[in-house]
């Protein structure tokens, strides 16, 4: 078995419920926020919380590398304020360090937003900063940039943009990129046939690369192609169709890595997961 399917499980009460939520699912990765992603300030994580996540994700058989913390919302690397980029740079540390006290290697950002202020090039170098800054006061976390859908004025949307900030890191065992579907979709890289779905992949691989992924969003997209809005569907009911779906479970490329559902109904990810393994032999 090389693929890791899983979703964005809840994990309030504490982080040690969110290895229980996706074991409930039939996941055998997760995505989870360590805080909670609306609020800049959250409490230090607490010993007892750690020991229990530890013990919990042991308990349902899921590796840390299939673990994909995400970061909160709030937090734009690209602002073009100083004091505003300041925040957001302290409150994405305080990420990093969460996830280093969890044992966990990789944090998932969105990477950020110009507000129609700065260029995207200046934006580029704002996050690329932010970045690096990050990279020096962490050891061991892998940032890992998600390509977004374009909505507004956030950057991400076009391969280029990851190859950008991955070309500026000071580090580039510790950068890696997460590809969301439906971010893709909405920003113009197709993948509903055989035929749209490898010249997307092709051109990731040429402007990224396969070994820059360290994991997948997998949503089908309630707006349309190349609209640059960010709405996700249940797999099959959007605008990419299952099709695309069952070529990421056969594609050999895509390994070791976790793939996440942020899918739009929590209640039906088990029969989305069993779905998704379903065409790894069809
Ligand atoms: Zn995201
Ligand atoms: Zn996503």
């Amino acid at each position: 078995m090389s693929k890791f399917v899983g979703a964005h499980v809840s994990a309030s009460g504490g982080v040690e419920n969110a290895p229980k939520n996706a074991q409930k699912i039939g996941a055998k990765a997760f995505a989870l926020f360590t805080k909670n992603q609306r609020q800049w300030k959250a409490k230090p994580l607490t010993s007892e919380s750690i020991e229990k996540f530890n013990e919990y994700v042991e308990k349902v058989g899921i590796e840390k590398k299939h673990i994909l913390p995400h970061d909160s919302y709030l937090i734009n690397l690209g602002h073009p304020e100083d004091e505003k980029w300041q925040k957001s740079l302290d409150a994405f540390i305080d990420e990093v360090q969460r996830c280093e006290q969890l044992g966990l290697d990789k944090l998932n950002f969105h990477p950020g937003s110009h507000l129609k202020k700065i260029s995207e090039e200046e934006c580029l170098d704002r996050i690329s900063e932010a970045m690096n800054e990050t990279l020096k006061q962490s050891s061991s976390v892998t940032l890992v940039i998600e390509n977004t859908a374009g909505q507004g004025s956030n950057l991400g949307y076009k391969f280029e943009h990851l190859r950008y900030l991955i070309d500026k890191s000071i580090d580039k065992s510790r950068v890696g990129v997460c590809l969301d579907t439906a971010h893709m979709f909405a920003a113009g890289y197709d993948l509903r046939t055989k035929e749209a779905y490898e010249k997307t992949m092709q051109e990731f691989d040429k402007i990224v690369g396969f070994q820059y992924l360290r994991g997948m969003h997998i949503n089908d997209s309630k707006a349309k192609f190349a609209s640059r809005v960010d709405r996700h569907h249940s797999l099959g009911k959007g605008e990419i169709g299952l099709d695309a779906f069952r070529f990421i479970m056969q594609d050999e490329r895509i390994k070791d890595i976790p793939l996440i559902l942020e899918t739009i109904d929590d209640t039906i990810w088990d029969k989305e997961i069993a779905l998704l393994y379903s065409f790894m032999e069809s």
